[in-house]
């Protein structure tokens, strides 16, 4: 069988086919021809010659770069395949955003699969991560490989907002969430947790939000959490309500300005306590959209290849795990992905 390193490989640019000649996922400089697994800034960007992406994917790049981000789009659902000079591509949900999909590539009997940024658990904001049968060579992400990363279940922290907001109902609750998936996702969580009041969404969601709406995802009623400066008045309405904005905004002045603030952060990073401290984080809130160790694990058991190569974050964990194991594992080095997201 052909050598795995001659089908996919990493350069500069990103991961590159030489047979199919094109790039997945390149960020540092714009290609002629790329595979884009999500929409987070960190994997996708503007200005390649040919994008192909799911549909959904492609949407969140046309709200967030234009229409014209690329000169030619190419959608392909979960399940389909295209063949690229020669070798076949196709899409498995990665669990990890809206659109987001683990890259199939198939070529003389070689199967790999590299897949983005992915999780397990449940999200009702998008399809379920499936595990790809028969893969040769599985390119997993490793943001959070780490055994002390063991992220817990999202109805807990849920709760947690919850019943911060009945102990202090004259606080507005600042939420820092990710515009991309991060924000709609708790948006969703605290929806099945039966929160059915007004969330009040910063202006840098609102077409992010709009467009998950558009795909089918309810989020239920959203408000502009609009304050008009120097009148601190009008905020007292935001009292005893959740608003969410981008991590960046809370310690602001558009974070300052409303009442009380209590400041809030769903990220997998609040599990580190000093990261928390440093972004002056009140309430804590575990929500990550990246597989845990024991997600990363459990994820390579089940896939079952042959080499694991890894990439985006903590490599060297994962290899001398998977080396333990007795599984042939690789870090890949990639550089550029500063992980958007979490
Ligand atoms: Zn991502």
């Amino acid at each position: 069988m052909l050598r795995p390193d001659l089908l996919l490989r990493p350069t500069r640019a990103g991961l590159y086919c030489p047979p199919g000649d094109f790039y997945i996922d390149p960020v540092r400089e714009a290609v002629d021809r790329a595979v884009i697994t999500h929409g987070h800034a960190d994997h996708a960007r503007a200005g390649h010659s040919h994008v192909l992406a799911t549909p959904q994917t492609l949407k969140i790049m046309a709200t967030r770069y234009g229409a014209g981000f690329a000169a030619r789009q190419q959608a392909l659902d979960y399940g389909e395949s295209v063949t690229i000079n020669g070798v076949s591509v196709s899409f498995a949900p990665a669990g990890h955003i809206l659109g987001s999909a683990q890259v199939i590539v198939d070529y003389r009997g070689l199967r790999m699969v590299a897949t983005g940024d992915y999780k397990r658990r449940r999200d009702p904001t998008c399809a379920p991560f499936e595990v790809v049968p028969g893969v040769h060579v599985f390119i997993s992400e490793a943001t959070f490989a780490l055994p002390v990363f063991r992220h817990p279940g999202t109805a807990g922290e849920t709760g947690k907002l919850l019943s911060s907001l009945e102990a202090q109902p004259g606080r507005t609750h600042l939420v820092g969430a990710y515009a991309l998936g991060k924000a709609q996702r708790v948006i969703a969580h605290l929806r099945d947790a039966g929160y059915g009041e007004p969330i009040f969404i910063h202006g840098a969601m609102k077409a992010l939000c709009e467009l998950y709406e558009e795909e089918g995802i309810a989020l239920g009623p959203l408000e502009p959490a609009t304050l008009e400066k120097g009148r601190r008045a009008g905020g007292e309405r935001f009292r005893g309500r959740i608003v969410i904005g981008p991590p960046s905004s809370l310690a602001d002045k558009w974070g300052r300005r409303f009442p009380d603030p209590l400041p809030a952060f769903a990220s997998g990073w609040m599990s580190v306590r000093q990261r928390a401290k440093q972004r002056g984080v009140e309430l804590p809130l575990i929500i990550s959209d990246h597989a845990d160790w024991d997600e990363l694990t459990e994820t390579v058991r089940e896939v079952d290849p042959e080499e694991l190569w890894i990439t985006y974050g903590r490599e060297d964990a994962l290899v001398r795990w998977a080396e333990l194991e007795g599984r042939r594992a690789r870090p890949l080095h990639l550089v550029g992905y500063a992980e958007e997201g979490d």
